[in-house]
């Protein structure tokens, strides 16, 4: 019979004593002496706190105690081996994943908006070196970051000119910081917009240092009504496209066409944010119209704020475009310096803007676009493909059936259209369905690629119009827990 450890705690090996053991040796090796360090003396004091919990004080000295304290700290060699090898694997691997959207919100914000197309990706990979961001190859001086985009951008718009800050939030804050601080702009009642992650007008406004004027009402905003809120303090005018809800009924807005007429007349200039924004008309693809950042242009607005990364499909960004002189200033601003976007967000901006050049190709080269044009009859098909995997691998603890369901764009674009569409809806055979669906939802979150649905009516739904590697979906079907 072996002598009983004086503390129970005396049965977990010391920290040198696991770092030699061959299998954790190894891991140190290949990971690194640090971080194996760190896993040892977590799994360690993992090991100590299950015998505290385990209740086995002083009192409890003995065989009983000895045994007990034995298994509980997995002083097998290959178990704790293994414990601190899964430790170091999860520390080193990176937080941000690739997941299956099957949401059905084809621009959600949560899981990183838009993917991006091929061409972004090798720009982006080709940006990570040295590059002559802002390096003039000719002359051999100093450049201009914006230089990578701003023909482009004028091309594409019709504007002067264009400058690019990190997110559309950061155009809005810098264009009236710079064209309105300490000075008041008008905006309708009706298009004070909130969205997501507290960006709202009134208190962007604030922070650009601008006082908002507010106009009109909730449903009906005149003419006149700017006209009569224009004095001699007025800097701009601006329109906020409501992008994320609708105003029905008995409405009334004023077009940019007509308040640029106003805005001219009385020297000022007319700002304009899109929010999303495009730059092609989306009808093509059989989607509801969009105001493109060209139309908005021609119509005569001075300055036009749009996202990078809602439907333009491309990374988050924040595009301006506009007048020569007005471009400018915003340029100049020193808080221009603070909102730049940095190397690799300005290569992969330049790819997908090259592929607007080429509008008919865009639908086969824009993934944004591509799952938003996808057709019902297509995604049914694909939702058909997947459902017996999906029903081998839950292992008839659910039920699982295609159904007809909406996808929407998301990020606030066009807030009441859908897409028709089609899902994979998983019902659990088990009585109390709202853990059971929590469990399913967890399981699936856990995959190697987590998979992202929605619970709905008892149901655990997935939808398939953002599902374009069914084969990859598949293969990991067999790593999920049996609900
Ligand atoms: C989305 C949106 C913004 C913010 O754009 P980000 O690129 O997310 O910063 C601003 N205004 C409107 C109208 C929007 O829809």
């Amino acid at each position: 019979m072996s002598q009983a450890p004086a503390s129970p705690h005396q049965s977990v090996p010391s920290v040198d004593r696991v770092l030699n053991m061959a299998g954790v040796a190894a891991l140190a090796e290949s990971h690194g002496r640090q971080p194996v360090t760190a896993a040892v003396r977590a799994a360690i004091d993992e090991s100590r706190a299950a015998i505290d919990a385990a209740g086995i004080g002083d009192a409890a000295r003995g065989e009983m105690a000895e045994e007990l304290a034995t298994a509980l700290a997995g002083l097998e060699e290959t178990a704790l081996t293994a414990r601190i090898a899964a430790r170091v694997e999860a520390a080193a691997a990176p937080s941000l994943k690739p997941v299956f959207n099957l949401t059905g919100t084809v621009l959600h914000t949560n899981l990183g908006r838009a993917p991006l197309p091929a061409e972004a990706i090798a720009a982006m990979t080709a940006a990570a070196a040295s590059v002559n961001l802002e390096y003039d190859l000719k002359s051999g001086r100093r450049g201009d970051r914006d230089s990578h985009l701003e023909d482009l951008l004028a091309e594409l718009t019709g504007a002067e000119a264009a400058t690019v800050v990190n997110n559309n939030a950061a155009a809005v804050l810098l264009t009236l910081n710079t064209l309105a601080n300490r000075k008041e702009v008008p905006v309708s009642r009706g298009e004070l917009i909130e969205i997501g992650g507290a960006f709202r007008i009134p208190d962007i406004m604030k922070r650009a240092g601008a006082k908002l004027v507010e106009i009109g009402t909730t449903n009906r905003t005149h003419l006149k009504d700017y006209a009569e809120a224009i004095g001699p303090r007025t800097a701009a005018l601006m329109k906020v496209h409501t992008s994320n809800y609708a105003v029905q009924g008995f409405t009334k807005s004023v077009g940019g066409k007509e308040l640029s007429a106003l805005a001219r007349e009385h020297g000022l200039p007319l700002i304009e944010d899109l929010g999303s924004g495009t730059l092609v008309d989306l009808t093509r693809f059989g989607l509801p119209h969009e105001p493109t950042a060209g139309e908005t242009v021609a119509a005569g607005v001075d300055v036009v704020t749009f996202s990078g990364d809602k439907l333009l499909g491309g990374p988050q960004a924040g595009l301006i475009v506009g007048r020569r002189d007005l471009i400018r200033r915003i340029k100049k601003n020193p808080m221009k310096r603070a909102l730049r976007p940095g190397k690799v967000s300005i290569a992969a901006l330049a790819a997908v803007l090259r592929l607007y050049r080429d509008p008919d190709r865009l639908a086969a080269r824009v993934p944004t676009l591509r799952l938003l044009a996808r057709g019902e009859a297509e995604i049914a098909a694909a939702a058909e493909r997947l459902r017996s995997p999906l029903a081998e691998a839950l292992g008839g603890g659910a039920e699982v059936s295609v159904i007809a369901c909406q996808s929407q764009i998301g990020s606030g674009s066009q807030p009441i259209e859908r897409l028709p569409s089609a899902a994979i809806a998983i019902t659990p055979a088990a009585k109390k369905k709202g853990a059971a669906l929590n469990r399913i939802a967890a399981a699936f979150r856990a995959l190697p690629v987590p998979v992202i649905g929605r619970v709905h009516d008892d149901a655990f739904i997935l939808d398939c119009r953002c599902l374009e590697d069914e084969a990859g979906f598949v293969a990991q079907l067999g790593g999920l827990s049996q609900p």
